[in-house]
């Protein structure tokens, strides 16, 4: 059901502050950019202009999808080119009022290429760390390892994560084939992430049923779940969730576009926030999504009918669900509180 956003409630959605914890630094490129920086490295892409990137962004499903982000992704090679789309994705964070927000990276694709790693989460770091000088928009990077690469990969890609832990690597999370890569193939990698002071997060309950959420808790004990929405489909599961403090990380769009949950009005996005799951509202992959944080914020209002209560929720969910040490999490939840009570006493909403 469509619900209409009264003026008032879109200009809150407009102005409130957010935090955004679900998004991938690859799929974050605005076209031109990406051109700009293949043509700079020679790298051959299958699209000449802006338009004809927008045209790889149509998916039949979700490995069309994976196809598409590793031929982009090619385009990358150096810290300069992390640097730029880092300092580029700040500023755009905080066009959006973005005051927090953790980015993923997938270091096989570059690590696979025999790229430098450490100088590409430099790179981005430093690039972040501009935009922040700039705009105030603090940006922490995770790891996303694709577990189709298997474990011995791992092994290596959480050393690097580990040893940039001192430029900006706060999380360790896995992503890419979850139909054939199960979480608990990864049981060892999270223990030692856990050990080394990373925070851990998984992609599960995306396109694989209840399961791989089960494991990704139990198992990888990670603190938040990458989408998680077919946790709807399990009762227990849901409990576990509220009763082990594990969010959702939901991204409606994203499962939209990759065909999940098609149309969008079958997304259990309105029965997970009744029945009291934490969730965090995110893009995924905004430029390939066709959408912004504050897009989702208002299809969150319109289509799941949300209002200014569950929204604000939503963006203290993520405050309180950040890899950030407790007294930094504390002072942004507070601050978050205070604008947005002032927000909707000037607005009335
Ligand atoms: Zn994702």
């Amino acid at each position: 059901m469509q619900h209409s956003i009264a003026p008032a409630l879109n200009q809150f959605i407009t102005q409130m502050p957010k935090v955004e914890l679900h998004l991938h630094l690859e799929g974050s490129i605005r076209p031109a950019t990406l051109l700009a920086i293949a043509r700079r490295n020679h790298i051959e892409l299958p699209a000449r202009d802006e338009a004809g990137v927008i045209q790889l962004f149509q998916y039949r499903n979700f490995s069309d999808f994976l196809t598409v982000f590793t031929v982009l992704a090619r385009a990358l090679i150096c810290g300069e080119d992390f640097e730029q789309i880092a300092y580029e994705l700040g500023h755009h964070l905080a066009d959006q009022h973005l005051l927090y927000a953790e980015v993923m990276i997938s270091p096989s694709q570059y690590y696979n290429r025999g790229l430098d790693l450490d100088e590409i989460v430099q790179g981005a770091a430093a690039g972040f760390a501009q935009a922040q000088a700039e705009r105030g928009v603090h940006i922490n990077l995770v790891f996303d390892y694709g577990r189709q690469f298997g474990l011995e990969d791992a092994w290596h890609l959480l050393d690097i994560a580990i040893h940039n832990m001192p430029h900006s690597v706060v999380g360790w999370s896995i992503g890419g084939d979850e139909a054939n890569f199960p979480p608990e193939l990864y049981t060892q990698v999270f223990d030692a992430a856990q050990r080394a002071g990373l925070q851990t997060a998984a992609h599960a309950g995306e396109v694989v049923g209840p399961a791989s959420i089960w494991s990704a808790v139990d198992l990888l004990k990670a603190k938040r779940i990458g989408h998680g929405i077919r946790s709807i489909d399990d009762p227990a599961l849901i409990q576990h969730l509220i009763k082990q403090n594990v969010v959702l990380d939901v991204c409606p769009s994203s499962n939209l576009y990759t065909g999940v949950t098609n149309p969008l009005t079958k997304h259990p996005f309105r029965q997970l926030l009744n029945a009291g799951v934490g969730m965090t509202l995110n893009t995924d992959d905004p430029v390939f999504f066709h959408t912004t944080l504050t897009d989702e914020y208002r299809l969150a209002a319109h289509t799941f009918g949300c209002d200014a209560e569950e929204l604000a929720n939503l963006v203290l969910n993520a405050a309180h669900a950040a890899f950030l040490p407790l007294n930094e999490k504390r002072a942004l939840v507070n601050h978050i509180e205070r604008r947005i009570e002032m927000l909707r006493c000037a607005l009335d909403v």
